[in-house]
């Protein structure tokens, strides 16, 4: 009691609450404390963007913070704690902080104040990469997407070349000049990746056998981009969406179908605002009502467990069809791992993350995708399956860096079919 000041209490000799008579001691209430003090430029900075306002929102429950991937694996990350590092005078604009989040959206779903990161963060990282704020590693994702139409660095010329290693035709809208049902969105990693690609030939089989009418861009395709517009460069998104959009109004299809789930995310929900509206699937959903047109013959054999890709579940709802189709398949039992389908775990490589790597390396304890290989492991499977571009890799090289080589393969879902086809 020492501490308070005398002239900050309130106290009536006596008062009536409810009939009972409270003498001075029992009615002392006090002024109202200042109990907290923080400049709040660097918060109002984030709230102050369009897109940044929900930062201002947190009331700090904490609910975000064991959903955060980054934070799992010792990144010291959430909403909240950025929130509140905001309060104690952080810049975000220039802190490492700025780069790590995936844009998983886990912290999303649990929000009860709907603090959004995935537009916090671009928004703030658009203000970064404006001032030339940029980690090396992604500035050189970002030059080469500006340069050569895809984040690698290939050359467009080549864009086109995996259809060679291709066991069936794949038919070019270039070449066929005609209307098709689906135009197949093909992306830059399942154009270009080594394994990438082994998916994508897997997918042009699979797709001819089971008649589909199809064309695909070839070398008039470029990136969608949403990545490297998650990850700041909305100008390199605006400028790649518009010519996409200007390459697809030059031919008749139904609908779109991408083999990546980032792609369908851009596809369908960015490229409406400037003007390019199609129905737009991800693979496994054309593919799983179709499943038992296919003559699976080899029995597979494989427990099997599945990792949702963060763009395909939590951020487009298709849970159901991966799911669907590796059941479909001879042989395949299918096992989940604990943190799946919406409380899925990401695999780092969202949100720019697949440019990340060496900088992250310097911020968590262990890589996002070796904590969910490990996760993968414990549950006894043989394959981990995915479905998206940036997963074979990613997965890959930590099944490697866990120690766990020749216990777990990593396949995409079109791979395992193709597998089954015989
Ligand atoms: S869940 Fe939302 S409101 Fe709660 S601490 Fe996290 S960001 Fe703030
Ligand atoms: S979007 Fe994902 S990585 Fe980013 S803060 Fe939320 S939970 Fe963490």
């Amino acid at each position: 009691m020492s501490k308070i000041e005398k002239e900050r209490i309130i106290e009536k000799e006596s008062a009536v609450v409810q009939g009972i008579e409270l003498t001075a001691d029992w009615n002392r209430m006090f002024e109202q404390r200042v109990v907290f003090d923080y400049d709040t430029t660097g918060l109002d900075k984030v709230a102050d963007l369009a897109g940044g306002e929900s930062m201002a929102w947190c009331y700090q429950c904490t609910q975000c913070i064991p959903v955060c991937p980054v934070n799992t694996v010792g990144g010291e990350y959430g909403p909240r704690k950025i929130f509140r590092k905001l309060q104690q005078g952080m810049d975000l604009f220039t802190h490492d902080d700025l780069w790590k989040c995936t844009t998983c959206a886990n912290c999303l779903r649990v929000c009860p104040k709907v603090v959004n990161m995935i537009e916090i963060m671009p928004a703030v990282r658009e203000e970064a990469v404006l001032d030339g704020n940029v980690p090396d590693e992604l500035q050189e994702a970002f030059e080469n997407t500006f340069e050569y139409g895809n984040p690698l660095g290939e050359s467009q010329r080549k864009r086109a070349d995996w259809v060679k290693d291709a066991e069936v035709e794949v038919p070019v809208m270039k070449e066929i000049k005609r209307e098709v049902d689906v135009l197949w969105f093909v992306e830059c990693y399942p154009a270009y990746h080594h394994r990438g690609k082994d998916a994508t030939t897997a997918l042009a089989k699979i797709m001819n056998v089971l008649g589909i009418d199809y064309g695909v861009l070839g070398t008039e395709e470029k990136c969608s981009c949403d990545s490297q517009r998650l990850a700041g460069e909305q100008g390199l998104f605006e400028e790649f969406a518009e010519e996409n959009i200007k390459t697809f109004s030059k031919y008749k299809f139904n609908k779109i179908m991408t083999t990546d789930p980032h792609a369908l995310n851009a596809l369908k929900k960015e490229y409406p605002k400037f003007g390019g509206e199609y129905e737009v699937v991800h693979y496994t959903t054309m593919l799983a009502p179709l499943m038992e047109k296919l003559d699976l013959k080899n029995k597979l054999n494989y427990k099997v467990t599945f990792h949702d890709p963060c763009y395909l579940g939590r951020h487009n709802g298709e849970y159901e069809a991966p799911r669907k189709i590796l059941e479909s398949i001879p042989g395949v039992e299918l096992t989940e791992m604990g943190r799946c389908k919406e409380q899925s775990y990401c695999c780092g490589g969202g949100g720019g993350g697949m440019w990340l790597d060496g900088f992250m390396a310097d911020h968590v304890q262990e890589r996002l995708s070796e904590n969910r290989v490990k996760e993968a492991v414990e549950t006894g499977a043989d394959v981990l399956a995915v479905c998206c571009p940036y997963e074979v890799s990613r997965f890959e090289d930590a099944v490697k860096s866990t120690g766990n080589e020749g216990k777990l393969l990593v396949k995409d879902i079109a791979e395992l079919i193709r597998e089954a086809m015989g």
